[in-house]
């Protein structure tokens, strides 16, 4: 029988992919490395979990579950337009945010054309690229950060869409109101801009635009937004795009007929219900981080200056092996090598006692290193 190369077969941009590598689950950890009680501060998930209510209405919709969904997600996109007072023509649903950007590049984004993004920005945004066969226009950043006017410069007639995560992952820095609003003013309005806000909530009063404001100014503007995050509903699966009228009614068409469950339709509604909870996650958080922040300067290690519930810190030798190290103390976190950031380390802001627990790993860890240095001089 002859034997045929599968991956020959595949599409040019799918050959050389690498699919997407998540912060390593709690369960695979405490398996591989035979710990218990491992804390996972790798994906930026709300330590916290969800609003009770969430929970309460996910069992309100248990008995329904032979049902299918919601196809048009009536009652979220209700309360969705409300809370950013927009119609509800304007909003796509999505099974997570991720599904959503995905959408963007299946409408617009032939094989040939272009997508823009930054370096050290988020890594869905080349895979959606490599998947459309598309070429990916990599703009050098300024600081951690997008550099708008060298992403100005590098538009071609072939780009379709830019991507720009603000704040940014994996670096946790943000775009000021007057720089963003330049770029999109300066954008060529058949160029997409998709400003993906998965950490907006986190911002506080940092100066940091919610461009789901902008909509009326900027026509070729879509906004991502996720329920993964401060919503803490990561395994749910749920995010939308807000955006004019026509491209949510193109982004709508290229959907699967039920790509958001039923039981994530009822969580996020139960969830944008709940105010305080994010009120609370959020001030939890920002002590977090102030704590955090503190610790590493204590330990002389520098940290990029975060907008969101992580924080990216150097470690001045490659952080895969401290990585590892931490993974042994029951402690999962992110190693930035897959970004090309060998040295950094991101680690998400849990619950005081989790900060807690890494801080004393990571210092375990470092001075038993520092111990083995000394030794061997
Ligand atoms: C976490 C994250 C998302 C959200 O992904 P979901 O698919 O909604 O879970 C989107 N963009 C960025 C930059 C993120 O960090």
């Amino acid at each position: 029988m002859k034997t045929i190369n599968f991956y020959q077969l595949a599409k040019e941009g799918v050959q050389n992919l690498q699919a997407y590598e998540p912060g390593k689950p709690i369960a695979e950890v405490e398996r591989e490395y035979g710990v218990f009680n491992a804390i996972k501060l790798a994906s930026n998930e709300n330590p916290r979990g969800p609003s009770p209510s969430v929970v309460a209405a996910i069992q309100a919709a248990l008995p329904h579950l032979s049902r299918y969904p919601d196809g048009n997600g009536y009652e979220l996109k209700r309360v969705l337009a409300d809370k950013h007072q927009v119609g509800m023509q304007q909003i796509t649903l999505g099974n997570g945010s991720s599904e959503v950007l995905a959408f963007i590049a299946r409408v617009f984004v032939g094989a040939q054309d272009a997508i823009m993004y930054s370096r050290y920005s988020f890594a869905s945004y080349s895979l959606i690229a490599q998947i459309c066969n598309a070429k990916s226009i990599v703009v050098p950043d300024q600081g951690w950060t997008h550099n708008l006017n060298a992403i100005l410069t590098a538009i071609t007639p072939k780009t379709r869409v830019i991507y720009v995560d603000n704040p940014n992952n994996p670096t946790g820095t943000w775009l000021s109101s007057k720089a963003l609003w330049q770029f999109l003013n300066a954008v060529p309005q058949d160029v997409i801009v998709v400003i993906d806000e998965a950490y907006i909530e986190y911002v506080g009063d940092i100066d940091t635009p919610d461009c789901s404001r902008w909509l009326d100014d900027f026509p070729n503007l879509v906004i991502a937004r996720t329920f993964s995050k401060v919503y803490g509903l990561a395994s749910l699966r749920v995010g939308y795009a807000l955006s004019n009228p026509a491209i949510a009614d193109l982004l709508n068409r290229v959907r699967e007929p039920f790509n958001v469950n039923s039981l994530a339709l009822a969580a996020a509604h139960a969830a944008l219900k709940d105010v305080v909870h994010l009120e609370e996650s959020v001030e939890m958080n920002r002590q977090g981080m102030q704590f955090l922040c503190a610790k590493l300067d204590e330990l002389n290690l520098a940290y990029i200056p975060s907008a969101t519930n992580f924080l990216t810190f150097d470690l001045e030798q490659p952080s895969l092996p401290i990585y590892e190290a931490l993974m042994r103390k029951g402690v999962i976190t992110r190693p930035l090598s897959s970004y090309d950031m060998t040295n950094y380390m991101r680690v998400s802001v849990g619950l005081p006692e989790e900060n807690q627990q890494f801080i004393k790993a990571l210092t375990e860890v470092l001075s038993a290193q520092r111990r083995v240095e000394v030794s061997t001089v």
